[in-house]
């Protein structure tokens, strides 16, 4: 029964010419162990996805899917992003595919998880997080920031697997699901609990990058994180009422003091206070803006409908048939 099973690894790829030689040979062993132990089916995949890189990333794939069987591509027309990059290889994995497993170029999640994977799809469960047990190989910075960063989504009411990135297993339904939401902002491992289905998590040790630089700076970083409490929660737009309720009722305090002062004939030059309160009240107004602003922009790129990426060139499907 086991063997029936189709497995796809898709791996996004930005600029990962460095790292994919080593890569591709170190799923390519995976994957042979796997269908030698008659734990996933003969033409399992895997599925290369080069998101616009601007380095011979591409030609190496290509030369590699020309050499193997079990190595597959797909081309973008431009950089899209590396969540678009994991639902394109999905949409076009998810009809040949009874499992998806979604893994980083760069083999700093452990392939060694794969199996065990593979292992909680055959006990019945449709998504499996793959999750970090530590993050030693992180900096200072960026381990506290993750942390902060899942506490705030908690409070906010999102639901995440904290620590468990975008390696992942779905299974075929799973991945439908996902598939059938339509939205242009995408922070997967927000809407992949929203799938629901029966899950479970492994646990790796998350190693340093093989080689090359991280694709995500903090820029990048922080607009990720941005992004994935707008999509997903309104609690910002809340806390703006809330502020305004107390700086109402901050001030209903300081008229009366004004008025009492007023009345007891002491003349207040007032310019401190004046000056406090315009900078203070323009600063809050503008955050308030900002944020709604967020929103509006938001709603925006969803209603324009913008196709999420295009594909130009692939051979998956071909391979598959
Ligand atoms: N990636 C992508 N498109 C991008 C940026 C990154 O496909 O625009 C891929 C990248 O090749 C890698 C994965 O996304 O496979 C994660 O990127 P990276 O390892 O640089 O992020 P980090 O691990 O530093 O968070
Ligand atoms: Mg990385």
């Amino acid at each position: 029964m086991n063997e029936n099973n189709v497995l796809t690894i898709i791996v996004p790829c930005y600029n990962e010419e460095p790292v994919l030689p080593e890569t591709v040979k170190e799923l390519t062993t995976i994957l042979n162990n796997l269908i030698t132990d008659k734990k996933v089916a003969a033409n399992s995949k895997i599925l290369f996805v080069n998101d616009g890189s601007k380095d011979k990333t591409w030609a190496l794939i290509s030369r590699h899917s020309a050499e193997s069987e079990l190595v597959t591509g797909l081309k973008f027309s431009r950089n899209y992003g590396h969540q678009n990059a994991l639902l394109a290889g999905m949409s076009v994995a998810v009809k040949y595919s009874d499992m998806m497993i979604t893994i980083d170029a760069d083999l700093q999640d452990d392939v060694n998880a794969i199996p065990k994977m593979v292992e909680k799809y055959h006990e019945g469960y449709d998504v499996v997080y793959g999750v970090r047990n530590s993050r030693k190989t992180d900096t200072f910075f960026k381990r506290r920031t993750a942390l902060a960063f899942y506490g705030l989504m908690r409070k906010m009411g999102v639901n995440l697997v904290p620590d468990s990135a975008d390696y992942r297993l779905l299974s075929k339904r799973a991945t439908e699901s996902l598939l059938a939401f339509k939205e242009r902002n995408l922070f997967l491992r927000g809407m992949v609990p929203l799938v629901g289905y029966r899950s479970t998590k492994v646990y790796y040790a998350r190693k340093e990058r093989f080689a090359g630089e991280s694709k995500y700076p903090l820029s990048k970083m922080l607009h990720f994180a941005l992004d994935g409490i707008t999509s997903f929660s309104i609690a910002p737009i809340h806390l703006i009422l809330y502020l305004g309720l107390l700086t109402v009722a901050v001030s209903i305090v300081c008229m009366i003091y004004v008025i009492v002062e007023k009345c007891l004939g002491h003349v207040v030059s007032g310019w401190s206070s004046l000056m406090i309160s315009i900078w203070l009240l323009g600063g809050i107004q503008l955050i308030s803006i900002s944020v709604i602003g967020e929103y509006i922009g938001k709603i925006f790129s969803e209603v324009k409908h913008r196709p999420r990426f295009t594909i130009e060139a692939e051979n998956y499907t071909e391979k598959m048939k």
